[in-house]
This record gives structure tokens, sequence and C-alpha cells, in this order.
């Protein structure tokens, strides 16, 4: 493998997830010589199944749109709340205006992964799987290549941090802010014959609130339904002893879920992930970016994971052409949309917090259904996140008196 590795790029981006892919597809296309280093085989299997809609827009821009659909990716069209009190109105992705945006997709990971990857080499970037990089090569305080595990050096003028969760480069530029109060972890399989909705109801995520801050995602994907128990690190330990047994008495605590197993089939190990939500303190230097989980990860609440790393490689793409030599603040735009998440996230996490107690208005829930789709700039969602930062303030002020 190594031997077919050429010497110098124009850039080299490390890890072919998502991330990684998207973003060596658009600088490929914009005629960019790029490599892409991956330390794993693909396909692979990953967690984070579930779109939202605003990913429809690079996926347009990639020209894979219809390839969704080729695969056979199950569409979704909205999402629905349950507290364990009961449902909430489902809210709809057709509530917004662009009809681009009206439904997206369930994904496997291990296909949509590997799709990507694929398609940044038919767009013209070399991809190197089961090729970790251990290293960065520096010259002058900047970037300048990346170290494989022969100790060879792949030069390239700009080095790209696309190793996920794995952070390659988090120690050497700056670690990472630790997000307080979201230190979660996450069990999860897939199910055959689960009892899903009619019609279009039938490809949304629905999200079932347990007691103290844990809950539960289903999500629907082709033949199968994936799903899995977050709760706070420290607290899963009381569902079981096991991440199978963890998992069995989650769904066996909410009835609404339970319903809907009854004659279902786990066809994988159940699996378990941390799930602690962080930001890396720098996003780009001399040389270098991060982007994807690399850059930054909130808890997966509300499936925004894929956009935020598809949005950072747009953005990585878009200063890569611009020809700086130093990155930092190239993601000012993610920081925005990362924050404006953030606080729903939070608000989600608040003992008393029902969407449909807090959608009162039209405006409050346009503001919803828009931040749900990745809409982060419209005036509603400002105005949600507003309104959430409000009460959040008054919930706070209330537990100091
Ligand atoms: C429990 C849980 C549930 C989630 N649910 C959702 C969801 O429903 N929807 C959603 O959008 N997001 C979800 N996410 C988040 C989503 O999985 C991630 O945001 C997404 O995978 C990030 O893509 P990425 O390309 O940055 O990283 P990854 O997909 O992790 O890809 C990074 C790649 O880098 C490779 N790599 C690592 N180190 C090296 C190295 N040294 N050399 C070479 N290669 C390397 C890895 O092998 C990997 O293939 C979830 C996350 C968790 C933890």
């Amino acid at each position: 493998m190594f031997a077919t590795v050429q010497r110098s790029f124009e850039v080299v981006i490390i890890g072919g997830g998502p991330a990684g892919s998207a973003l060596a597809a658009l600088l490929a296309k914009a005629g960019r010589r790029v490599a892409l280093f991956e330390r794993r085989a693909f396909p692979r299997f990953h967690v984070g199944e579930s779109l939202i809609p605003a990913v429809n827009l690079t996926l347009e821009r990639l020209g894979l749109l219809e390839a969704m659909d080729a695969r056979g990716f199950v569409r979704k069209h909205g999402v629905q709340f349950f507290s364990p009190r009961g449902p909430s109105r489902p809210f709809y992705f057709a509530e917004v205006e662009d009809p681009r945006l009206h439904s997206t997709w369930q994904v496997l990971r291990s296909d949509f992964d590997q799709m990507l990857l694929e398609h940044a080499v038919a767009a013209g970037a070399q991809a190197f799987t089961q090729t970790p990089v251990f290293d960065v090569a520096m010259e002058d305080g900047a970037a300048k290549g990346v170290i494989l595990g022969d100790d060879s050096v792949v030069r390239a003028d700009v080095v790209v941090d696309a190793s996920g969760q794995n952070g390659l480069l988090a120690q050497r530029f700056g670690g990472r802010d630790h997000i307080a109060g979201l230190e979660n972890t996450s069990v999860f399989a897939h199910y055959k014959d689960v009892v899903l909705d009619p019609g279009i109801d039938a490809g949304s995520t629905l999200i079932y609130r347990l007691d103290g801050g844990a809950w539960l995602w289903l999500i629907p994907l082709p033949c199968v339904v994936s799903i899995g128990l977050v709760a706070h690190a420290q607290r899963i330990g009381a569902f079981g002893g096991s991440a199978a047994a963890m998992l069995d008495n989650a769904i066996e605590r909410n009835p609404f879920l339970r319903e809907r197993l009854v004659d279902a089939e786990r066809t994988i190990d159940v699996r378990a992930v941390r799930d602690f939500s962080y930001r890396a303190n720098r996003d780009g230097g001399p040389g270098w970016l991060r982007i994807g989980d690399a850059l930054g990860f909130i808890d997966p609440i509300y499936s925004t994971g894929l956009f935020l790393s598809l949005f950072s490689a747009e953005l990585a793409a878009a200063a890569i052409e611009r020809e700086p030599r130093d990155f930092a603040g190239f993601a000012a735009d993610y920081q925005r949309a990362f924050e404006r998440f953030l606080v729903l996230v939070r608000a989600f996490y608040l003992d008393d917090f029902r969407f449909s107690e807090f959608a009162v208005d039209a405006e409050r829930r346009q503001g919803l259904v828009d931040l749900l789709t990745g809409l982060v700039d419209t005036r509603s969602a400002i105005a949600v996140g507003e309104a959430l930062r409000a009460a959040m303030a008054e919930e706070e002020e209330r537990g100091i008196a």
C-alpha cells in the first residue's frame, strides 16, 4: 500500500468518514490534488444513522441526491418526541418553506460512508484505506504533511484532521473543551420486526424520554431499526450490568417503545460508545484545519452530527480555495450553528422541558422545526434560542434562590 502513495499533495486529509470524504470530493472537483488516509478497511460499522434535511444541500452540491434513494435509504419526514406521559405532536420538515428540505434520509452508515468515500475517489481524490496516520509533520510552526506507519512523510500544503472523535491532532494543536453536563454514554443495536407507524411517519425518528435525563432513539433503517439508549455516564449503570441488559431494561421501562418491540428480534450485538460533548479550542492554524467530530461533537438528541460534519467540510473547502497561510477562525459559521443547537440540547435535558408546552404559538413551533431541519439562522430559530436561554437563566436563578 505505502509503495503506491505519492509523496506530495496539495491537501492531505486524515480520516475517511463523512467529513473527510465530503471535503476530499469538494476539493478534487475544484481541481486540487488531494490524498485521504483512512486507518480502517471500508465498509465499516459506525453509529449515527439519522440525517437532518440541511444535509441535503451538501448532498445536492456533491451530486448525490439521486444515489440516496437508489441505495434504498429510508425517507425521513419528521421527528416525534415522547415524554413519559405520551407523545408530542410530530414535527414535519414540510413545515419549512424550501421544498428541498421537506424530507431527508435514515442511513446505514457503513453504506453511506462508503458511498461518500467512493464518490471522492471518482471525483479524483486518492484514498488509502487501512493506512493510519501517526502524526503531523511540522516545519517552521506550520503543518507540512503527515507521518505514516513506516515513518515516511507525505508532504502537503494543507493538512486536515477529519479523524472523528479520535481527534489525532487534538493534543498537538490545543486540546478540547468538554461541555459540562453532557457526559453521556450510549448503548445501541439493530432490530427487525419492529412496529412502525404507517405512511410518511414510518421513516420518522422517534425519541423516548425516560426519567433522570436518559432517553431512547428509534431510527428506521433499510430492513432493520436502530434503537439506542443515551444516559449520563455515571447513571447508565443503573439500567443493568451489561450493555445488553441496559438496553433491554431501558426499553422495558418505556411502554410506548416496548409495545413496538413485542415481536422484534435483535440482529447485532449491543454496542457501547462514549457520547461526551466537546469542542476543539482551535479550529485551524498555519497549514492545518479540523473538521467533523475532530472539531466538535454535540449530544446526538437532534441528529446534528452529520450536518455539522458536512457543513464544516464545506467551510474548509471554501477556506482552502482562498489559500490563506493560517486557517484560524475558518469555522466561525460552524461555531454559530453549534451554539444554536447546543441551547436546544440543554433545554431537552431540563427536568420540566416539554416540546408541546414550549411550542405555544406558531412562531415558536416554526423556530423549533427550523432548528430540527438545520436552518439555524432564521428569525424564528433565533427567537427560539433566545426564549430557551431566558428560560434556562430563570431556572438557574430559581435553583440558586
Ligand atoms: C451515540 C451516537 C449517536 C449518534 N447519532 C447520530 C445521528 O443520528 N445523526 C447524526 O448526524 N450524527 C449522529 N452521531 C454523530 C455522528 O456519528 C458523527 O458526527 C459523524 O460520524 C462524524 O463524522 P466524521 O467524518 O467527523 O467522523 P467519523 O465518521 O468518525 O470518521 C472518522 C474516520 O477517521 C478514521 N481515523 C481515525 N483516526 C485515524 C488515523 N489516525 N489515521 C487515519 N484514519 C483515522 C476513522 O477510522 C474513521 O473512519 C452520533 C454519535 C454518537 C456517539
